[in-house]
């Protein structure tokens, strides 16, 4: 019983620090010109949903390279994404990059062919992207509502639908309401869901 019962207390001791899941660490890298209200929207609304820790980083100049004016001037996600990724320190699990700038990127067919008309889907411009999962994801406040409620709801839900794609959460269609429901190409579709994580995907992150 003498040996037993330490023994208990060591093996009890080891589950719990095992069982026991580190914080995330998101950090927030704004490109210059993002203002401190919207950036520290996005801070909240992440701390509340994901319950991480969140950083917020000294903004950075847009990289050039990322920049193509095929319908319009835009600067290409995907390559923002490649960006900050490896920028990235090893001590925070996903960046989130802001940027005041319109984004696009090439929308796919499941075969990775280019999407028809390709004149439209080449340079399709967006609110947001992030890979699933991934180590790094960008927000554009370019396409965001002029109308100061809506666009405050537009920004949290994208930031957070882009961090949850990261952690690897595909599309969800199991509550309306959740903010990882597919925009389906349209702001309206982001307008009508809630700004967080359905029951069933918060417990697919746990
Ligand atoms: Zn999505
Ligand atoms: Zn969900």
């Amino acid at each position: 019983m003498k040996i037993i019962l330490p023994l208990f207390f060591v093996l009890n001791l080891l589950f719990s620090s095992c069982g026991k899941k580190q914080q995330l660490h998101i950090a927030i890298q704004p490109f210059v010109g993002v203002n401190q209200v919207d950036i520290e929207l996005v801070k909240s609304s992440l701390v509340e949903n994901y319950k991480a820790k969140v950083d917020v980083l000294t903004p950075i100049e847009i990289p050039e390279n990322t920049f193509v004016n095929v319908k319009s001037p835009r600067y290409r996600a995907d390559q923002l994404i490649a960006y900050l990724k490896a920028q990235k320190a090893d001590s925070i699990d996903h960046v989130l990059g802001l940027i005041t700038k319109d984004i696009s990127t090439t929308k796919q067919n499941p075969d990775g062919t280019v999407k028809l008309p390709k004149s439209k889907y080449e340079d399709w411009g967006i609110f947001g992207l992030g890979y699933r999962p991934g180590a790094s994801c960008i927000v554009s406040t370019f396409r965001l509502s002029k109308r100061r409620p809506d666009r405050r709801s537009q920004l949290i839900k994208i930031a957070n639908h882009e961090i949850g794609h990261n952690l690897g959460l595909p599309h969800c269609d199991r509550d309306p309401n959740c903010v990882m429901r597919d925009a389906a190409e349209s702001i309206k579709t982001i307008d009508g869901v809630g700004s967080t994580l359905c029951d069933f995907c918060k417990e697919d992150i746990r």
